[in-house]
């Protein structure tokens, strides 16, 4: 239907940004193909190491879903984004395609190893999500291509990772968010992904601040220095969400506050966390 109805037609998934885009006249399709028709196309499950999300799967799914045990950052991130309305209709598949500099999931999904789906009439094709998000609203998707599916490897033993956000109230995007995927040894940290997310066009990756970490000795001097490179490596827009100089600061503390749950996680700890609310 892509490929008949041409430029004028959109796919139509949770409509959590879609329908808002359409209602402020930012978007006007001549068409939407709704894909919440299709069957087989929201699931959740483990296979080979890696857990594979259906493209139609939504976030509260994911919220509840038991399988995300051995990788909770997946959960940090479902069950904070905005409110129970938002995330029982908005899918995985939708957030990832959309490539809102704001949303919640590819900030996440960046620190993972995480691959994603495409199905058109050319044929199937798989993409590290490192090449599929191209810039703010911009993905590697042709017109009549869409995503199928979301796969993300589970981390082994000794890694941890977590997602915090800042946000002004439930319903609204963060202010600033960071993702933190750790390797930890004993002491040490062995290997380190940092994302920071609303702090520029797309998620920063943060590589200062992961080599701040990486075979050092988790102290408040390392951590310290991955809290200056990960400020430093933000790149935010002032606007009604505070200054530049105000979510460099806060992208910073949230990435302190992140390390610290992802080492307890990493050594097997279960912790819970919230998103912080003004
Ligand atoms: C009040 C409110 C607050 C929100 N707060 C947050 C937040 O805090 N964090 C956050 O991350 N998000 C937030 N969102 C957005 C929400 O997460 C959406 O679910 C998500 O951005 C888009 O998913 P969707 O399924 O609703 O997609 P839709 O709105 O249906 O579609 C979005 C775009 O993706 C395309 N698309 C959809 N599915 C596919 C597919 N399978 N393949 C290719 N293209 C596809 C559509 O054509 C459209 O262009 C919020 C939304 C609202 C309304």
């Amino acid at each position: 239907m892509l490929s008949q109805l041409g430029d004028e037609a959109k796919l139509l998934a949770g409509g959590q940004s879609l329908i808002p885009l359409m209602k402020l006249r930012f978007a006007n399709p001549q068409h939407l193909i709704d894909l919440n028709f299709v069957g087989g196309v929201s699931y959740i499950k483990e296979e080979a190491g890696a857990l594979r999300l259906g493209a139609m799967t939504r976030h509260a799914e994911i919220e509840n879903s038991a399988l995300l045990a051995k990788n909770p950052i997946l959960h940090d991130c479902a069950a904070g984004i905005a409110d129970v309305q938002v995330r029982n209709r908005g899918t995985i598949g939708g957030s990832v395609a959309e490539a809102d500099p704001s949303g919640d999931w590819a900030t996440v999904l960046l620190t993972q190893n995480t691959e994603v789906r495409c199905l058109g009439l050319q044929g199937e094709r798989t993409v590290p999500l490192a090449d599929f998000i191209q810039d703010a609203y911009t993905t590697v998707l042709s017109h009549d291509e869409l995503v199928t599916e979301i796969t993300v490897k589970t981390p082994g033993k000794g890694s941890g990772g977590a997602y915090l956000a800042f946000k002004r109230s439930a319903p609204v995007y963060p202010t600033a968010s960071a993702a933190v995927q750790l390797n930890v040894q004993g002491d040490i940290c062995t290997d380190a992904a940092i994302r920071l997310g609303c702090v520029a066009l797309v998620p920063v990756d943060a590589k200062e601040a992961a080599a701040a970490l990486r075979g050092q000795k988790i102290t408040d001097k390392t951590i310290s220095n991955a809290m200056e490179a990960a400020s430093a490596a933000a790149d935010p827009q002032p606007d009604m969400r505070g200054s530049a100089d105000y979510k460099r600061r806060l992208v910073a503390a949230l990435v302190k506050r992140a390390i610290a749950v992802a080492v307890r996680r990493a050594k097997g700890e279960a912790v819970e966390v919230n998103h912080i609310y003004a």
